[in-house]
């Protein structure tokens, strides 16, 4: 029998970079397994979701904002990706387990939680001699992705509720400090 009764949730990507818009890495990319350890000392019990991105679009997928992904049927995916992950936890959740939380993936159109980038982005990129205005609307906005409020919504129908954090991969100490308190 187990004796943490624990389960945290991870967006896609935390554990899986591999799924990421392929990008030039500007800083250098700091290092989870401290993060990972702790969950794994702690005897936290871990669950993947999938990479809507991926499913969708594939690895050769452009960086996109929230706003080209916010269409009804990118909505519906996300809703039906999550499905079965809505009935593990709540088959953990009958079962006396906790769900201490879920990461995130801060910036991201589908999995950020508390920021997501934003802008007015879309149409033909060759011989568009607008693109660079168009890439210029770029900014950080502080909603969530289309993933993140589709489960919000899954799970306030469902009257589940538990912490919701961002990862953010190069600010590993703050990530750590919003991490701790929920492991432990
Ligand atoms: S942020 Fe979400 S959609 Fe984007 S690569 Fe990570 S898991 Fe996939």
């Amino acid at each position: 029998m187990d004796k943490v009764k624990k389960v945290i949730l991870l967006c896609h990507c935390v554990i899986n970079e591999k799924s990421k818009v392929k990008k030039i890495e500007i800083n250098p990319p700091g290092d989870i397994k401290e993060f990972i350890s702790l969950l794994i000392d702690n005897e936290i019990g871990i669950i993947q979701l999938p990479c809507p991105e991926l499913t969708c679009y594939g690895l050769k997928r452009w960086g996109h904002v929230k706003e080209q992904f916010d269409t009804p049927h990118y909505r519906k995916v996300c809703r039906e990706l999550f499905q079965p992950y809505l009935e593990q936890i709540k088959e953990y959740l009958a079962n006396e387990y906790e769900i201490i939380g879920l990461v995130g993936i801060e910036g991201s159109p589908t999995c950020g939680i508390y920021k997501t980038c934003s802008g007015k982005w879309g149409g033909q990129l060759g011989n568009n001699p607008y693109l660079e205005d168009t890439l210029s609307t770029i900014k950080l906005a502080e909603e969530s992705g289309i993933l993140i409020e589709e489960i919000k919504n899954i799970l306030s129908e469902n009257s589940i509720s538990f912490p919701l954090i961002d990862f953010n991969k190069n600010d590993m100490a703050a990530f750590m400090e919003k991490a701790k308190p929920i492991i432990k």
